[in-house]
């Protein structure tokens, strides 16, 4: 069996170097929407980091080395801040690649995203959690969001920007994906991110998806991948999924049979192709990247306080009194993060631990230890028939792809808060 392009690893050490840094520049925000992690507010927060504050974070990132982990300045709404294209320029000048995460708001402007552009940021990332005005623009909590939106994403493409399309998975657009995805091939994007919810902020009173249900929809964004450069986020066992689909796909066996698939996978494939193929349709996937919390990810609050992800509400030190670096590499939490061996329930015991570990802040969010089992994957370890052929792919086989930030542009990788904020994680 071949085993090229299974898994995406970081090219770089995980444990010295992050993928991706999220800074949440400000919660000042004028959107509602009903997921969000940071609950945004209207007025920005006087204890935000100032632009001398945000530099010297640049520089922070900067010394992780070359290439410098991507850095994504997040909300609330970064065009809050007078000072975004200063910095995105200031990050550029001292090799750190910049990509921005707006809120679909009347600020969203041509203007603005020419100044973002010109200011040399490497990319944007919208969020569109419904292929309809009426259904994003109630998730929103503002009409009118879905067409700024809209307007954005074709302005930013017709700029030359690199567009990464979020969409939060929640049981309101459930059966509206593949309309979703329709949109996202209709009007361009290097990236879809398929965001599944975590129970913390505002998305605490969204109902949460049944196991069965998430692993439907990571099969059909598995599908999807043929159709868009497709990603999860906040759904490790996407890895697991790619990995038994590879295998399955030689073997000749029928997904549905063999991992017990769902109506609702059926439902999501069908209307797929009551839609028909999306023009330039892609015949090679983009593997997923292995990163998780704390594990070529790290999340820096609007007051600087540093935590594995946007959704998990964890303090691991302040950027002001001491360096990203040293956070990032020697604190407890971190370096425990990244320790497969500390991982508990199912994931403790599971063949796919290494490459998956389950979402750690939806885990927190729904028990309070970051350790233990991802509540909403079903997996049962050793049940999968094909072990030989799995241990083929796992890490250490030569079956990973490495990739390191300068390969492409993840606005989102793993919880930037924004894709569940209104935008989220
Ligand atoms: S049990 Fe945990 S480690 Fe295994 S696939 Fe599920 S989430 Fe991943």
């Amino acid at each position: 069996m071949s085993t090229a392009r299974a898994i995406r690893h970081q090219r770089h050490d995980a444990a010295q170097r992050p993928f991706i840094v999220i800074w949440e520049s400000t919660r000042a925000c004028p959107l509602a929407c009903r997921h969000c992690r940071a609950e945004a507010v209207p007025e920005r927060d006087p204890r935000e980091l100032d632009t001398s504050a945000a530099r010297e974070l640049l520089r922070q990132v900067a010394a992780f080395g070359r290439p410098a982990p991507l850095f994504v300045i997040t909300g609330g709404d970064p065009f809050q801040r007078p000072d975004l294209t200063d910095l995105i320029a200031h990050g550029r000048s001292i090799g750190v690649r910049v990509a921005v995460s707006p809120s679909g708001t009347p600020t969203l402007t041509e203007e603005r995203l020419r100044e973002v552009h010109a200011a040399g940021a490497a990319g944007i990332s919208l969020s569109l959690d419904g292929s309809t005005p009426a259904l994003h623009d109630d998730f929103r909590g503002v009409p009118g969001v879905y067409d700024l939106t809209l307007d954005a994403w074709d302005t930013a493409r017709a700029l030359g920007m690199k567009v990464q399309i979020n969409t939060t998975v929640a049981r309101h657009n459930l059966r509206d994906l593949p309309d979703i995805v329709r949109l996202v091939a209709d009007h361009g994007a290097m990236l879809w991110s398929a965001f599944f919810l975590v129970p913390t902020g505002r998305g605490r009173s969204l109902g949460p998806l049944t196991a069965g249900e998430v692993e439907d929809v990571l099969n059909f964004v598995y599908d999807m991948g043929r159709t868009v450069p497709a990603k999860t986020t906040e759904a490790h066992h996407f890895r697991r999924v790619a990995l038994q689909r590879q295998i399955l796909a030689r073997t000749g066996e029928d997904p549905v049979a063999a991992l017990g698939l769902g109506s609702l996978y059926r439902e999501l494939s069908e209307r797929a192709e009551e839609l028909g193929p999306a023009g330039g349709e892609r015949r090679v996937r983009r593997p997923p990247l292995d990163v998780n919390a704390g594990r070529g990810f790290v999340f820096v609050s609007h007051t600087g306080s540093v935590h594995p992800s946007g959704f998990l509400p964890m303090d691991a030190g302040n950027v002001r009194r001491t360096p990203l670096t040293e956070i990032y590499r020697t604190s407890e939490l971190f370096t425990g993060l990244r320790d497969p061996g500390r991982l508990g329930g199912r994931c403790g015991r599971c063949e796919f631990g290494r490459v998956c570990g389950g979402s750690r802040s939806r885990a927190y969010g729904t028990t309070g230890d970051p350790y233990a089992e991802e509540p909403w994957c079903g997996y049962v370890p050793g049940s999968f028939p094909h072990q030989r052929e799995l241990a083929a792919l796992l890490p250490g086989a030569g079956a990973e792809d490495d990739v390191d930030a300068a390969d492409g542009v993840d606005v989102a990788d793993t919880a930037s808060g924004k894709e569940q904020r209104v935008e989220h994680p």
